[in-house]
Parts: structure tokens; C-alpha cells; sequence
């Protein structure tokens, strides 16, 4: 499976290894309009492979497959940084009813009990709550998917100068992230930051 090794610093997208790359590693849309998160943590490109193990996971509802993922993910990170809260990207209450679990919960409780740097950190999966249902993503373009998640999120608590890490298991356009690090820093958060599995690379590549 590719590693996410060259990549934008702000949204971890894919980017060509080139001489430019090598002093300025931010890519055109972070460039051109920062996203409301500081950074994303990607360590693997989104291919045929990682979306085999992905769809076992989620929709064939193999959740012993948690584990695997999650050392995934700690084989590419050796040291997290420290945040307060990990927060799981939230599913309506109707479809994580339908599937049993919400993936990035589990994910997020797995780095929990298996990573000793993460100790003073907490899950706190119910600070945002996704307020709408909102449509299934996939083949909408990014402008469809902002639209989609217009105030889908909403944050029970104030977050004051929280350390706040997001996590999903995989990051397209980073549409739904940054609606929730919208609310967030609204609520207070300080800084922000997404960690997920994989990231897909631009259309086109
Ligand atoms: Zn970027």
C-alpha cells in the first residue's frame, strides 16, 4: 500500500515530487484558502487495497479489523502529538443504527488503549453532534459536499482553548472536516488537528 509520504503539510493531499516540493510542501486550494483545521495526519494514499480493507471494516461489519487499522496507522506515526480530546467524526444516529458502530469511534478508542503517549488524552465522541442526515457523499463534487453539510454539526460544550484532534478513517475533500473544525474553533477550540487512515489523491492522478 503507498505511504502519504509527499504531501501537502496543511490537508496531507498527494502531492508530485518535484524541486518546489522540497522547500514549500502546501498545495494550491491550502495556499489559495487556508481550511479551518491546522493539519491533517494521512499516512497512507487511498487505492484499490486500502479501500478493500476499509470496506471490509465498515459496510461487511468486520470490527475485529479495528486493530489492524489503528497499527496502521501507529506503524507510520511513532509519536502523536499530545492533544486533550480525540473527537470522532460523528454519523446521524440513523445510519450508525443501521451499521451498529461508528468506525471512527472505534478507531479513535483503539489509538487510545494502544498508544502511551496518548495517556492524558480523552474520547470525547459526543461533543459534536451530527444534527442532520445529510446525503451520502460520494460522487458529489466538493462544493456539493459543503453544501450538504451546511449545519450538520452542532457542539454540546464550550471548548476553550481545547487541543482537539478529529478522527476519521478516511479523508476525500475534507468537506465534512472541516465543517465540524468550523464548529469547533467557533466553540472555542485552539487548535485542531484531523488524523486519519488514508487520503485520496486529487481527481486526475
Ligand atoms: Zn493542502
Amino acid at each position: 500500500m503507498p505511504r502519504n509520504r509527499h504531501c501537502c503539510v496543511r490537508c496531507a493531499l498527494p502531492l508530485p515530487i518535484t524541486d518546489e516540493l522540497r522547500t514549500a510542501r502546501i498545495c494550491g486550494s491550502c495556499l489559495k484558502r487556508p481550511p479551518p483545521y491546522n493539519r491533517v495526519i494521512a499516512p497512507w494514499i487511498y487505492g484499490e487495497y486500502f479501500g478493500h480493507l476499509i470496506h471490509q471494516w465498515k459496510f461487511q461489519r468486520q470490527r475485529r479489523m479495528t486493530a489492524l487499522l489503528s497499527s496502521l496507522w501507529r506503524q507510520e506515526i511513532n509519536l502523536p502529538r499530545p492533544v486533550d480530546v480525540l473527537v470522532p467524526v460523528p454519523l446521524h444516529w440513523r445510519r450508525q443504527w443501521r451499521r451498529g458502530f461508528n468506525q471512527s469511534e472505534l478507531l479513535a478508542r483503539q489509538l487510545l488503549a494502544t498508544c502511551p503517549e496518548l495517556k492524558s488524552c480523552k474520547l470525547e465522541h459526543r461533543l459534536v453532534k451530527r444534527s442532520q442526515s445529510t446525503s451520502p457523499q460520494s460522487g458529489m463534487s466538493a462544493r456539493q459536499r459543503a453544501s450538504n453539510l451546511r449545519g450538520a454539526f452542532t457542539v454540546r460544550e464550550p471548548c476553550d482553548n481545547l487541543r482537539v484532534a478529529i478522527v476519521d478513517d478516511v479523508l476525500t475533500t475534507g468537506a465534512t472536516v472541516a465543517a465540524m473544525a468550523d464548529v469547533l474553533a467557533f466553540a472555542g477550540a485552539s487548535y485542531i488537528e484531523v488524523w486519519c487512515l488514508a487520503r485520496t489523491p486529487a481527481p486526475g492522478h
